[in-house]
């Protein structure tokens, strides 16, 4: 058995926002993050806006906008919520992200 180590892109020479780029998406037509509107028009801070990485979290006349398709899966939204407005869940049958990097 062959073992991988894992290396962040930079220690390689490569940009982050390069191998980003690199992944690519098979979008499941079921969102695997939904966003309860009533309890996310409640909150103040929006932590989701700034932690994302992928930022699929916008604003948008004072409204908070999310779409599910360029998520990285990271999990981050659902933990900084401080609404508990966000239900996760990986994408189904494998799809989702694919990282190339
Ligand atoms: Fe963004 Fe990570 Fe949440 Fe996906 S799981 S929407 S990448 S914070």
């Amino acid at each position: 058995m062959s073992r991988v180590t894992p290396q962040h892109p930079a220690a390689l020479g490569t940009r982050l926002e390069d191998a980003l780029n690199a992944d690519v998406w098979d979008v499941d037509d079921s969102p695997h993050i939904k966003v309860d509107a009533e309890k996310c028009a409640g909150c103040k801070t929006r932590p989701c806006i700034t932690i994302c990485p992928a930022n699929t979290f916008v604003l948008l006349e004072g409204k908070v906008l999310h779409s599910y398709e360029g998520c990285l899966e990271c999990g981050t939204c659902r933990v900084v919520c401080p609404k508990a407005a966000i239900t996760w869940s990986y994408p189904l049958s494998g799809r989702g992200v694919q990282y190339r990097f």
